[in-house]
């Protein structure tokens, strides 16, 4: 295997050096951290189901036009990648009231929003990613107003995409979190989606049974963390219905998540 040059660890992924400048390798990882790194875990196999969904859903937003940093799944832990300079906010978008808006705002997990919320916060693990406003971002100058503008856009046209795709698999996407770069052509800076979109950064509810598919099973100790996370790529038709019945006994999977 040939040595490749890490450039960044993060909590699930890896980040290495790519074949040509201006691009990265991002390598997804096992591991799983909830509240701020202080519960640390594995959820085996989430790597290589997390790289897929994320290809699935990064491919199709460029479909309609939405600019990533996906080039292509180079195996089943990587994928090739845009090198970019993150912008430092994570953008969380909700539709359904829960996690850290039901307990701030004291309103109850599971009611629908009369309208979509964006909310910011500032990345850094050591304050904690604190909630930050538009004053704050401009005040520190973490992004431009301009690059605000084209951020708000790109995340309703995302969460309006991503709420249909789901709906259609009997999923209801609660909230979830983006992250946005930019890549520098000339003098002038454009912003593209990074990161990764995967059951790891949305609350992802299924429709009918109100079961969690997503990190929030691990988060509550809720088990059937890998089960939960297949159902979702299985329902997106990246698994195939029949496929490796050892491994996947669907049956017994969903069973476990009742
Ligand atoms: N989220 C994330 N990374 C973070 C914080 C939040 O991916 O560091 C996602 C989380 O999975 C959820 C959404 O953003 O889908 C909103 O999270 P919330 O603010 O409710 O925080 P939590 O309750 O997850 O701590």
């Amino acid at each position: 295997m040939n040595r490749r040059r890490q450039i960044y660890e993060g909590k699930a992924k890896i980040l290495y050096e790519g074949p040509e400048p201006g691009t990265l390798i991002q390598y997804f990882k096992d591991d799983a951290t909830a509240f701020n790194a202080q519960k640390k875990g594995t959820i085996n196999g989430k790597g290589v189901i997390n790289n897929r969904i994320s290809e699935h859903v990064f491919t199709l937003l460029g479909n309609i036009g939405i600019p990533t940093h996906f080039i292509k799944r180079l195996n089943m832990r990587e994928q090739l990648v845009r090198q970019v300079e993150i912008v430092p906010i994570e953008v969380v978008v909700r539709n359904v009231a829960a996690g850290s808006l039901s307990k701030r705002l004291g309103v109850e997990e599971g009611t629908q929003l009369s309208r979509t919320i964006l909310e910011y916060y500032y990345k850094d693990d050591a304050l904690g990613d604190p909630l930050i406003t538009d004053e704050h971002i401009a005040c520190f100058g973490w992004a431009s107003q301009e690059e605000m503008h084209d951020i708000a856009d790109m995340a309703i046209r995302i969460n309006d995409f991503m709420s249909g795709l789901f709906a259609a698999i009997g999923i209801r996407l609660v909230d979830f979190k983006l992250e946005f770069g930019r890549v520098w052509e000339n003098d002038f800076a454009r912003i593209i989606l990074a990161d990764e979109i995967s059951p790891d950064g949305c609350r992802l509810w299924d429709m009918a049974s109100g079961e969690k598919l997503d990190k929030d099973r691990f988060r509550r100790d809720l088990g059937g963390e890998v089960e939960a996370y297949q159902e979702v790529a299985r329902r997106l038709g990246l698994l195939p219905d029949g496929a490796d019945s050892a491994v996947l006994d669907l049956e017994t999977h969903r069973k476990k998540l009742r």
